[in-house]
């Protein structure tokens, strides 16, 4: 076993860690800061951010930082902590013109000036953006301004397996270099959990495959709780079949819903805002279309469709030609003049790794930021173009937390705990024994996150699906075909099934156990949301027999939960 130490290692390499790791190493020079990824760090899943970054950069037009923060809470469904949406949406602006000021090139207005586009829920345009390539932009400006920094180090395609701790703090991470193979454990006095949302617990999916459930696992399984991991966010318009995003940018620019009879639907279902409602909204009316018979089945996938056609072919162009790109090249049609096929599609979790308002997690020396932590600002629903927001905001609040921490602590890590991890991998795993393929057991937990944990659930198909993931976890192969040490896919694979499984099961008992619709999780058997009983964030905290569930108090500050009307 080897051993490396620093002074604060920041897992993941996505906006909210780079942010981080920028923001650490301004607060102080002399610490050393390692960043580590499991893949190439601009490959990280936020480069494919889309559509916009939210911020509230003209009151002289109209726009204000309150109704940002009121948008946002009333997009969460009034579960989000109000005091945690202030901080976001009263820093932003901020961020916007720092990230400027790095070199990010923000699409602007005849005037020279930002320009913003309308996004879904919100009262004014408020999402800055790079055409509908505002994350693979933010991640180039953020990278390039990391390499500046001397102190800063990238340990691109290490694999993090755990954290060590003892009863009182964080002591660092063990973790396996892909390129031999080797296990090492990491000493820091401060760590920051940056690794995003574990999207591919689901089949249909905008994610990328590396988004996977580790640094929520690994959390977890130290006692840190998961927070509100039942609502997921259902986009609704996720490219058929593939699941590739077309960006609500999309209908922010004009384009429009319509079912198989060629009819505008959303008005039906949100009078005012139409396809500029709130996700969960828009996701719920493309299923109920759906489910009315209004839909058109292809490739076995029943979906509506997007029309741009009226936008022209300049405007597609230059505002949305990634997606052109993806929908000539993924199904042979070109939007400007064909309609696109959508359904809604696992986009985003609003829960994650419990935190306080600072992102620090209940384990001193210990935070976590962007979408793998729970803060919480997304509450049951996320509003689009405020996660970037987010990972810019808590990148910005933890590193600078982490790095004041640091400068005044002593590090020291457990040989033993490290040891006890290396017996977990290396004989648990990687030498143990089991009959059954990984890859069919990730299918088949996909396949029942895709059919009873989507837009539309109930208690049986709840407890169904429970029992299902329960059964993949007992038969859950942990045993590693492929000996090789450089590059072994297949041992990452089954890490990240383990991880997934764990999680997965917190996500479906959260849902069964919250008998309410609120935001993003709708059930059918419970159509109505019930403030009375249900206006808490629920804690899934670990156990070998499942997560054991607890509740805790929503922030209200200023606005008391309404009715939404979009
Ligand atoms: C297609 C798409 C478009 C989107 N568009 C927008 C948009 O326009 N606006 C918006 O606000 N939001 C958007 N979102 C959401 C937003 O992009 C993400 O929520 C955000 O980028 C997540 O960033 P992050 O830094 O938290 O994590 P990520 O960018 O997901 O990075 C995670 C990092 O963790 C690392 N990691 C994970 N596990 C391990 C491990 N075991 N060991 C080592 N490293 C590990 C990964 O290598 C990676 O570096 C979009 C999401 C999708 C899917």
């Amino acid at each position: 076993m080897d051993f490396l130490s620093y002074d604060i290692v920041i897992v993941g390499s996505g906006i909210a860690g780079l942010r981080a790791a920028i923001e650490a190493s301004r607060a102080n020079r002399k610490l050393r800061i390692a960043v580590i990824t499991k893949v190439q760090a601009m490959r990280s899943h936020s480069v494919s951010a889309e559509g916009g970054t939210a911020a509230a950069l003209y009151p002289e037009k109209g726009d204000s930082v309150e109704s940002h923060v009121y948008d946002t809470v009333k997009g969460s469904d009034f579960l989000a902590d109000q005091d945690a949406v202030e901080r976001l949406c009263s820093m932003m602006p901020t961020e916007v013109y720092q990230l400027e000021h790095w070199g990010m090139p923000w699409s602007r207005n005849e005037d020279g000036r930002l320009a913003q586009r309308p996004f879904g829920g919100y009262s004014f345009p408020r999402a800055v953006f790079a055409s509908d390539k505002v994350g693979f932009f933010e991640m180039q400006t953020l990278y390039d301004t990391a390499l500046k920094y001397a102190n800063i180090e990238f340990l691109q395609e290490w694999f993090v397996t755990s954290i060590v701790y003892d009863d009182s703090r964080f002591q660092g991470l063990t973790a396996i270099e892909m390129k031999s193979g080797d296990f090492y454990a990491i000493k820091a006095k401060a760590g920051i959990i940056a690794t995003g949302g574990p999207g591919r617990l689901y089949s249909f999916a905008t994610y990328g495959h590396s988004s996977t459930a580790e640094g929520l696992a690994m959390v977890y399984r130290a006692g840190i709780p998961l927070k509100d991991m039942e609502f997921v966010q259902f986009h609704p318009t996720g490219l058929v079949p593939s699941g590739i995003l077309i960006t609500e940018g999309a209908r922010g620019d004009g384009g429009v819903l319509i079912n198989k009879d060629g009819e505008r639907f959303m008005a039906r279902y949100a009078p005012e805002k139409k396809d500029l409602a709130a996700r969960d909204v828009v996701s719920r009316a493309i299923m109920d279309e759906i489910n009315q018979g209004r839909g058109v089945k292809s490739e076995g996938l029943e979906h509506v469709y997007i029309d741009l056609r009226h936008l022209g072919a300049e405007k597609i162009k230059e505002r949305l030609s990634t997606i052109r790109e993806i929908a000539i090249k993924f199904n042979n049609i070109d939007p400007v003049n064909t309609l696109i096929p959508v359904r809604p599609v696992c986009h985003y979790f609003m829960g994650g790794i419990d935190t306080n308002i600072d992102g620090a997690t209940k384990l001193s020396g210990l935070w976590a930021a962007g979408e793998c932590a729970c803060v919480s600002v997304n509450g049951a629903n996320r509003m689009g173009a405020n996660s970037t927001a987010e990972c810019l905001v808590w990148g910005k609040i933890t590193g600078s937390e982490a790095a004041k921490y640091a400068a005044k602590s002593s590090g020291e890590i457990s040989k033993q705990a490290v040891e006890q991890e290396q017996k977990r991998i290396h004989d648990g795993i990687f030498h143990g024994k089991g009959g059954e393929n990984p890859y069919e057991i990730k299918k088949e937990m996909q396949r029942i996150m895709d059919r009873y944990v989507y837009v539309y659930r109930d208690g049986e198909g709840l407890s169904q699906a429970l029992k299902l993931i329960r059964g993949l976890k007992k038969r859950a192969y942990r045993h590693v075909d492929d000996r090789s040490s450089e590059y072994n896919t297949n041992f990452t694979n089954v890490l990240e099934l383990d991880a997934n499984l764990e999680v997965s099961e917190a996500v479906v008992a959260g849902a069964l156990a919250r008998t309410e619709s609120r935001g993003a999780h709708a059930r059918v058997d419970y159509p109505k949301r019930d403030d009375a009983k249900w206006l808490k964030h629920t804690l899934a905290y670990y156990s070998s027999d499942g997560p054991k569930l607890d509740y805790t108090a929503v922030v209200i500050t200023k606005y008391k939960p309404a009715e939404r009307k979009y």
